[in-house]
């Protein structure tokens, strides 16, 4: 039976669509294509769901080519940290996630696609153990996939890699957030802890006088507990938002 794409409106037969969850189909040859269909879950997302991650891909992609490609043959200490597939640039707080491709043509890597993300919406980035894949095959069962969620992200908010070591990528991360649990750095922990206590009985008490600023209280409170599970990410934040403020109205 033919289908209709309801992004481009192409007419196709059932080997050329990939089913939505919502019940629309989408032509696989240059739809579905150009999101990363290695990661994106197709089968269990709506319409609205994977336009939002051809979108991100898009301009992920355009900022992958202008702000990371430069990186990788600057100076050793300017180059991108690459976990896998995954690339960090902590100076533009700014993490992608772009899977390489060899060529036969071209001598070395070649990035088709990227999504790019701010450093400051990483929550998770936690070993996890998969069956399968987004488009429904076995996961390998002799690599090690990390879990990496953003908070926040239209599209692909999460996604699962292979990560050969998936210590260290935590240890890398949790230096990076100052969250590091090690006995040297437990001073930075402790103080958040603190003030995460101290917002919290704060805004309880506002709340109990019937405070005005009970509201404004009450949420110091969770960004202080924020800053304890997570780390301070208010520099991060700011390095991300110069690094696309560019591409804010593209
Ligand atoms: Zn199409």
């Amino acid at each position: 039976m033919a289908h209709t794409c309801a992004i481009c409106g192409a007419e196709i037969n059932a080997f050329q669509s990939q089913k939505l969850i919502d019940g629309n189909y989408i032509c696989r040859k240059n739809c579905q294509s150009k999101g990363m269909k290695g990661y994106f879950d197709f089968m269990h997302s709506r319409i609205d769901e994977v336009n939002a991650h051809i979108a991100q891909v898009e301009m992920g992609t355009k900022i992958f080519n202008d702000l990371f490609l430069p990186r990788f043959k600057a100076k050793k200490k300017a180059r991108p940290v690459e976990f896998g597939s995954v690339c960090v640039i902590e100076d533009l707080g700014l993490i992608a996630l772009a899977p390489v491709k060899y060529k036969f043509i071209v001598f070395g890597k070649h990035y088709p696609q990227a999504c790019v993300y701010r450093l400051g919406d990483l929550l998770s980035y936690t070993e996890e153990k998969i069956d399968k894949l987004p488009d429904g095959t076995d996961a390998p069962k002799d690599k090690k996939y990390v879990h990496f969620a953003f908070k926040e992200t239209a599209g692909l908010g999460d996604f699962y890699t292979p990560i050969a070591q998936p210590k260290k990528l935590a240890d890398y991360f949790n230096r990076l957030y100052g969250i590091q649990k090690t006995l040297g750095n437990i001073g930075n922990t402790w103080k958040n802890q603190i003030n995460a206590t101290k917002a919290m009985v704060a805004g309880v008490k506002a709340a109990k006088n019937g405070d005005e600023d009970a509201e404004e209280k009450a949420a110091e409170a969770i960004n202080s507990l924020d800053v304890a599970i997570y780390g301070d990410r208010t520099e991060l934040n700011r390095r991300a938002a110069i690094a696309l403020e560019p591409y804010q109205n593209l």
